[in-house]
């Protein structure tokens, strides 16, 4: 599978440069979409406002 992901339109596409805003469109990886800091931080809000 072939996947492309626009960040300003917010939309998956199949080429490497977006119809809809001319930019050039990246390929998704699960590392990027979940670091560990961002985790960790949204982790310690919940704590805290479930306290
Ligand atoms: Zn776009």
């Amino acid at each position: 599978m072939k996947m492309h992901y626009c960040r300003k339109c917010r939309i998956y596409t199949l080429v490497e440069t977006c119809k809809r805003c001319g930019s050039e469109t990246i390929k998704p990886t699960p590392a990027k979409f979940s670091p560990p800091d961002t985790y960790g931080k949204y982790r310690r809000k919940l704590k805290m406002e479930s306290r």
